[in-house]
């Protein structure tokens, strides 16, 4: 039982704090805590400020975005998102347009 995370490297269990750093004995990895929050912030999906997206959320396009066959204008409000895996991080129906896939940097959170 203890309270330090397990090794990103090796996934060990005998890790240890050493002043700020964490340190596994068995790979001789050595990590901050801070490292750890930056990653798990990296797999969150954010709009173009930096605000945390969600499932269900409705967010306004921040560009004018080209895709095959049209524009979505800059300023168009699009509902209900949905996040996915993948360069485009973003499902979502737009009105007139139909399905659409998104980047969340291309949006703000309405
Ligand atoms: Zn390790």
């Amino acid at each position: 039982m203890t309270d330090f995370p397990n090794c990103p490297q090796c996934d060990g269990e005998f890790t240890y704090a050493d002043g700020p750093l964490f340190v596994c004995p068995s790979c001789a990895h050595e990590w901050s805590p801070s490292d750890e929050a930056a990653a798990a912030e990296e797999d969150a999906t954010r709009d173009a400020n930096g605000n945390l997206l969600e499932n269900g959320d409705a967010v306004i396009v921040v560009k004018d975005l080209k895709f095959n066959g049209g524009v979505v204008k800059g300023g168009t409000k699009v509902k209900n998102i949905r996040i996915v895996d993948g360069d485009h991080d973003i499902d979502c129906k737009i009105d007139g347009i139909g399905a659409m896939s998104l980047k969340s940097e291309f949006v703000k959170k309405a």
